[in-house]
């Protein structure tokens, strides 16, 4: 069995032992579960990487990458194993012929504060800049510009990895597109993402945001599903929030590029849609301004210590058919009751056809909605975070029932029979890709996947 001693004796300094690091690298956003490494490594190369990896495969070491360190449920922990910390690779740039290449373990609001000077931005952002580009790219990425543009992982055109056997290797949809496509959406299974090339569009510099109220959640889910398909904005999200006593109302969020001395026309956007008029609500903001708007509400968390208390939170992808009768069950459910209090309710479509990584799962049918389910628990209350996980994993099989699959990045326990599932006809092709790119099954062995 391999030791702290053995690691120490090959790795050196490098390895990082001490009891603070080891403490900090056991947890997550999540603070729901705790796996203690041996040490932590922070590669500045691809090959400190692969040197680790080769060291690691044989000796059947746990290896986990930690970005932005936003894992919910210990997905990025490496329990007597290595957390191989990509924050020194941050690297960003130059912005170039529509493009830019990003080391893996810069944080989006890096990449951002890098192409918006040169007018451009990803076309696909996530709500939340400070998780990493790694993070992203290995669960695929929503956001609001996705009933356009699909997932962030659909707008990379290179990556450079290291796969698990040590292998340091470039692949694009043209080069290994093999390798390329179990990256992509591909929870860290068969390779450590060094550096991605992406795609970048021409920023607004200003928009337009305008949320609209219903009373009535299917008028909300029709009204959602028009607009993504008649694709009248550039971003479209949208929100369940608690009004009266027991009931709900919905918001949908919806953003037009503004530019400046020809603002949006209103009334053509909204036309035929049946929200309250009496109740829209708009503001003109600046691009980067809306882009980061996360980033106050981490500052607020951060200040009230919420921010570290637990996050059990569930995202769940929902067919157009069932969507309706889900959210009903669960915003009725008394054990998602804490969510009017200290939740918030992402319900908002996307457009099938437009997530193109084939490792995506999503439910069947064109349109789908997200379910995003965000909740803080109490500090030091270890019974109320498991009934909360426990309340994840009942309103999952509810959904899963009606055709639903889960976006994994969960405080959400999945047995192997649900990975299969979740995985459908693509799982022979994973197993036979994880075998092949990381033979001694060490990497990412936080997200319980067994092979
Ligand atoms: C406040 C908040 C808001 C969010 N909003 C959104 C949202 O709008 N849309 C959305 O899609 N998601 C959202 N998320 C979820 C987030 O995208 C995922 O949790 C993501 O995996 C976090 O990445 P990280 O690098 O910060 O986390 P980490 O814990 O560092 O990494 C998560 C996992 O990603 C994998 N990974 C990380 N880096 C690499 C790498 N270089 N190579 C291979 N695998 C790697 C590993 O398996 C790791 O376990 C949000 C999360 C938070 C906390």
């Amino acid at each position: 069995m391999t030791t702290a001693h053995d690691l120490a004796a090959r790795f050196g300094p490098a390895l990082d032992t001490r009891p603070e690091t080891l403490h900090e690298a056991a947890q997550d956003f999540g603070h729901l579960v705790r796996a203690e490494p041996l040490g932590v490594l922070r590669p500045r190369s691809a090959a400190e990487i692969a040197a680790l990896l080769e060291f690691a495969g044989p000796r059947g070491i746990p290896v986990s990458v930690r970005g932005g360190g936003h894992s919910m449920y210990g997905q990025g922990q490496a329990g007597g194993g290595i957390v191989l910390d990509l924050r020194a690779l941050n690297r960003v740039g130059p912005v170039a012929d529509g493009q830019v290449t990003v080391q893996a373990g810069a944080l989006w609001r890096e990449v951002l504060a890098a192409t918006l000077p040169h007018g451009r931005t990803p076309p696909v952002l996530t709500d939340y800049l400070g998780a990493g580009v790694g993070g992203v790219l290995s669960a695929g990425g929503l956001g609001g510009a996705g009933h356009r543009h699909g997932l962030v992982a659909d707008q990379v055109l290179e990556l450079e990895v290291v796969t698990g056997a040590g292998e340091h290797r470039v692949c694009s949809p043209d080069r290994d597109p093999e390798l390329f496509h179990c990256v992509l959406a591909g929870l860290g299974q068969c390779a450590v993402l060094v550096a991605v090339t992406l795609r970048l569009v021409p920023a607004p510099t200003r928009i337009r945001r305008y949320c609209l109220y219903y009373a009535d959640l299917t008028r909300y889910l029709t009204d959602q599903r028009r607009l993504a398909e008649e694709q009248r904005f550039a971003y479209l999200e949208g929100q369940a929030r608690p009004a009266g006593a027991q009931g709900w109302q919905y918001m949908i969020e919806a953003v037009a590029p503004h530019a400046g001395t020809y603002p949006p026309d209103d009334a053509t956007l909204l036309d035929g849609l049946a929200h309250d008029p009496a109740a829209v609500e708009t503001e003109d903001l600046e691009h980067g301004e809306f882009a980061r708007r996360v980033d106050t509400d981490e500052e607020v968390l951060r200040a009230t210590g919420e921010w570290h208390h637990p996050h059990p939170w569930l995202n769940l992808l929902l067919p157009q058919d069932s969507a309706e009768s889900v959210v009903r069950a669960v915003l009725a459910d008394p054990a998602f009751a804490d969510l009017r209090d200290t939740g918030l309710v992402l319900l908002y479509p996307l457009l099938s056809d437009r997530l193109r990584a084939p490792l995506f799962r999503r439910p069947p049918g064109r349109v789908l909605y997200l379910l995003a389910l965000l909740r803080t628990g109490e500090p030091g209350s270890p019974e109320k975070a498991a009934a909360m996980v426990a309340a994840n994993r009942a309103a999952y099989e509810l959904a899963r029932a009606q055709g639903a699959v889960a976006y994994p990045v969960n405080a959400l326990p999945m047995t192997d029979a649900d990975w299969r599932d979740h995985y459908g006809s693509a799982w022979p092709a994973l197993a036979d890709a994880k075998r092949r790119h990381d033979p001694h099954l060490v990497l990412a062995r936080g997200h319980g996947m067994r092979f």
